[in-house]
């Protein structure tokens, strides 16, 4: 476990939401691509970190599915 590891699933999607702001290039996966992370129960973060499905990166950002299921 990483000091910088945010606490919770909330807190490390308002920091990926602050990364957003700081950095550009980045795009959301399409459904395709989620799906097949899913089935293999693995996700990426928007820096393209491999993390579990729900899961954050050392970094402390969410996974896309993190993300994108915190949206709806
Ligand atoms: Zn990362």
């Amino acid at each position: 476990m990483t000091p910088e590891a945010p606490a919770t699933p909330e807190a490390a999607v308002a920091a990926t939401h602050e990364w957003f702001e700081r950095h550009s290039g980045w795009a959301p996966p399409d459904e395709g691509t989620l799906e097949e992370w899913r089935a293999d129960d693995v996700c990426r973060c928007p820096d393209e970190c491999l993390v579990e499905w729900d899961g954050c990166c050392e970094h402390g950002l969410a996974s896309w599915s993190l993300v994108l299921s915190a949206l709806d």
